[in-house]
């Protein structure tokens, strides 16, 4: 989300043209201005009966430079140059860098990247106070506030900064779905990050940004702890080098579905289209294979926050996800799920996965279930069902979360009479509202006794009347 894409008109068009969650990135703009955002979203919701999540993305340890002078300084190849940690404007003397710690932290010869990695420099040596002298490797121009980025350094600022907790603290108040942090190093950065949230008492759940190398070195720990990941790819591909990320985002998307954890690809997806209304052909190969890698979700940022053409890259990118699930989407995967017969999830799983199994084989409509934590949805999801992931559900946080995940949509029901009762309401309903007809097969899940509202436990195969 952006200017470009904030009018409640231009969102209602990307929304039927195929959104199924909105980020808003407090890495920019104000806090009240995605307040705003988020009012539009959620009105468009009421209104048209759409379930659109929404994902708050905190910057999380992202580094940047001060304002420069104007018309930006001119590095040149050779040349050396100051960084300092006291604030000033920018200039050939010497550079503000928003790092306290920078020279203490910062070894010679490690690399800094500079606005996406445009500009290269080399450190040379630090007083290990405030000023670290640096040889510029690649140069250009450089303008204010730009990003850095420290592959090789140990970055010693914590994973939620100051600013963090602050957007946090709004973020929780505003009651959104989904919280992303930027530059996850470790899995206990998401358990920091999920101790806060629940002491909030709020239900949001949390993306992790993969983007640093030291989080690929912790992929294991990282997805565990989190509900989902991002492979966000536009300072992954700065901090990594860059032709290792195509291999990164298909490990990481089958580690995340074989945990049953939604993954988004993240940036770049249609980047041209930020300024033409045509992708190139690559941009379309890149979708369509972030689709077959096992994405969830496909995510798009300067093509729809600052782009002339917000509602036709929404119509471009749904098409082309459309097409590799119409026509080459392998469906029904199977999952190696390293969850033994002690884990307390095993029997439920078991149950899911057979599910999908019976959906297969008797060429099922729909996969139909209750679920009141949402597990169940993000298991089946993970096998890529061929047939609708329909999720019925009384906890009204998880009615636009879930939309994040592969292939389910969600609806509310709260009755609790018989197993017997919902499954003929719940069916009903997707009868009355067109997703299976009469003498579809669809196999309902459900947890008897259905008033303990315990885990999914027990199977039907339904013939809708
Ligand atoms: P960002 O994250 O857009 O918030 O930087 C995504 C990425 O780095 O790819
Ligand atoms: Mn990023």
């Amino acid at each position: 989300m952006g200017p470009a894409s904030a009018k409640k008109d231009v969102l209602l068009a990307m929304i039927r043209a195929g959104v199924n969650i909105c980020r808003l990135n407090f890495s920019h703009g104000k806090a009240q201005d995605h307040k705003a955002v988020i009012d539009t979203i959620r009105e468009i919701n009421e209104q048209y009966k759409t379930n659109v999540g929404i994902l708050a993305d905190l910057q999380g340890p992202k580094i940047r430079i001060g304002l420069v002078k104007d018309g930006g300084i001119h590095l040149v190849n050779g040349t050396r140059i100051n960084i300092t940690t006291h604030e000033c404007i920018g200039s050939e003397d010497g550079i503000y860098i928003t790092y306290e710690t920078f020279p203490q932290d910062v070894q010679p010869d490690e690399i800094i990247l500079l606005d996406d990695g445009k500009i290269q420099m080399r450190v040379i040596e630090t007083n290990r106070q405030d000023t670290v002298v640096c040889e510029v490797v690649h140069g250009g121009i450089l303008t204010s506030r730009k990003g850095v980025n420290l592959p090789n350094t140990k970055v010693s600022i914590p994973s939620l900064t100051e600013e963090d907790l602050e957007n946090l603290k709004y973020a929780l108040e505003w009651d959104v779905d989904w919280i992303g942090l930027s530059f996850v190093r470790t899995g206990q950065d998401i358990l920091d990050l999920k101790r806060i949230i629940s002491e909030s008492g709020k239900a949001a759940k949390v993306i992790a940004k993969v983007e640093k190398p030291e989080a690929i070195d912790n992929i294991d720990a990282i997805i565990a702890a989190t509900d989902g990941v991002m492979v966000a790819r536009g300072d992954l591909g700065v901090e990594m080098p860059l032709e290792e990320v195509p291999l990164l985002q298909k490990m990481i998307a089958r580690k995340c579905r074989e945990a049953s954890k939604p993954v988004i690809v993240a940036t770049q997806m249609l980047e041209s289209m930020i300024t033409t209304p045509r992708p190139t052909r690559a941009e379309v190969n890149d979708v369509a294979n972030s689709v077959l890698d096992g994405a969830d979700a496909v995510m798009l940022s300067g093509e729809t926050s600052v782009g002339e053409f917000p509602v036709i890259v929404i119509e471009t990118m749904a098409k082309i996800v459309r097409n590799v699930e119409e026509l080459g989407y392998p469906f029904n995967m199977d999952k190696s799920s390293k969850k033994g017969p002690t884990s307390p999830d095993y029997l439920i799983d078991a149950v899911c996965g057979s599910a999908v199994y019976l959906a297969e084989h008797t060429n099922a409509a729909g996969i139909v279930s209750m679920t009141s934590s949402g597990y169940t949805a993000f298991e089946i999801s993970s096998y890529r069902p061929k047939a609708g992931t329909y999720i019925f559900t009384a906890n009204k946080h998880l009615l636009n979360a879930l939309s994040l995940l592969w292939g389910v949509k969600t609806f509310y029901y709260d009755k609790l009479e018989s197993t017997d009762q919902t499954i003929s309401d719940v069916n009903n309903i997707l009868k009355d509202a067109n997703l299976v007809q009469a003498g579809d097969v669809v196999i309902n899940t459900a947890a008897i006794p259905i008033r303990n509202q315990g885990k999914t436990n027990m199977l039907k195969v339904a013939i809708i009347e």
